[in-house]
């Protein structure tokens, strides 16, 4: 593994009690940064003390947008190893979204380094409380002090790291989702398929609206025709209808999650039938109401699964299982979990350890 610079941080905070986490407050000592310049491409990776960014208000990113992120976790093992959920994965999608935002690409294999580099140093921040996780965020921002609307010439990869509270303290809670027939997420050849800043914004009023109704969070509906389910915003969606799970394709317009693939192939080697294919909120609703829509849930790195207890769609609350879990849902969670903590079995390899000679007794 390539060692990258370090410059150490020369006070060390104190990481706050495991129990007391939530999600993204805190940061570690510590960030890793690269620049891109035009006719030089991307350099000098490295290893700084977390500090504060100083940018030009012309900085185009703060203008226009030009801006992806990922998000993925280090898990410390019940073996007391520190693993990382496929950073491969995470690498290569972050460089999709550059692709899409016209920020030049990076070498997928020193992404994925950084990872490790960091959570090899910031160690002592990975929590041990069941549930708990190293949040991993690598970003990369349009630097260039420009109001002209072209891509910029000059970026900042950076990665900071969060330990994050257990989603779900006391065991798996039933989210309710409200199904929108106003808001759109993404429209085909929009920038739906890129986890860009931009995707959040336009997800705040609809998911105020939806907090307001005491919903969790929006289901999005296709942008065309508010027709097709396509995604919870942060979440992609699934369910299972008569023994099939079903869940909307890779069209364009939704983000193909790590966890929304790594459920589909657990799926498969179980054997259980999956279809990927448009669903419409109609035939979900008429899929509740007969009874044989049997569990729903979604899929993000943050909660791994959640399981869906109410839909909303046009003023009416469509309770599915009482509020309750399905055993499909908690089969999945259950097993997601089991690799990321390495307590079972990782047939694909996914939970990928932090280099023992970087690991502090
Ligand atoms: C990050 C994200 C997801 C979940 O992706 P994972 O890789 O499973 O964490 C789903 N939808 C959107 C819009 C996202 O940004």
């Amino acid at each position: 593994m390539t060692a990258f610079p370090i410059t150490h941080a020369t006070t060390l905070k104190a990481p706050p009690p495991d129990a007391s986490l939530k999600f993204g407050t805190v940061f570690t000592d510590h960030m890793f940064m690269m620049e891109y310049a035009a006719g030089r491409g991307w350099s000098n990776p490295r290893i700084e003390p977390y500090h504060a960014l100083s940018l030009d208000p012309a900085t185009c990113v703060l203008h226009y947008a030009q801006a992806v992120f990922d998000g993925l976790k280090a898990f410390r093992g019940t073996d007391g190893v520190i693993r990382i959920f496929r950073p491969d994965r995470h690498a290569a999608r972050l460089n999709q979204s550059c692709e899409r935002l016209c920020i030049p690409a990076l070498d997928p294999a020193l992404v994925e380094q950084s990872f490790h580099a960091l959570v090899g140093l910031e160690q002592r921040w990975v929590p041990k409380l069941p549930g708990t996780a190293l949040y991993i965020r690598p970003t990369v921002i349009a630097t260039e002090p420009f109001l002209g609307v072209r891509p910029a010439e000059s970026y900042l990869y950076y990665v900071i790291l969060s330990p994050v509270g257990a989603y779900y303290p006391e065991g798996m809670n039933p989210v309710k989702i409200l199904a929108s027939e106003r808001h759109v997420r993404a429209l085909p050849g929009g920038l739906g398929a890129a986890k860009t800043a931009a995707n959040y914004a336009a997800s705040l009023f609809p998911a105020e609206e939806a907090h307001r109704l005491g919903y969790t969070q929006v289901l999005y509906l296709d942008g065309a025709e508010h027709r097709f389910l396509e995604e919870v915003g942060t979440m992609n969606i699934m369910m299972k209808i008569d023994g099939t799970v079903v869940t909307p394709p890779l069209a364009g317009s939704i983000l193909a999650g790590v966890t929304r693939d790594s459920v589909l192939t657990l799926l498969k080697d179980w054997g259980i039938r999956v279809e990927e294919r448009p669903i419409a909120i109609d035939e979900v609703i008429a899929a509740i109401a007969s009874g044989r829509l049997e569990e729903m849930w979604g899929t993000g790195t943050a909660a791994v699964i959640s399981p869906v207890g109410e839909l909303g769609y046009k003023e009416t609350r469509h309770v599915i299982r009482n509020g309750g879990i399905g055993a499909l849902t908690q089969r999945l969670y259950d097993a997601i979990v089991g690799i990321q903590y390495g307590s079972a079995a990782d047939p694909h390899g996914w939970a990928r350890a932090v280099a023992p000679a970087t690991v502090l007794a």
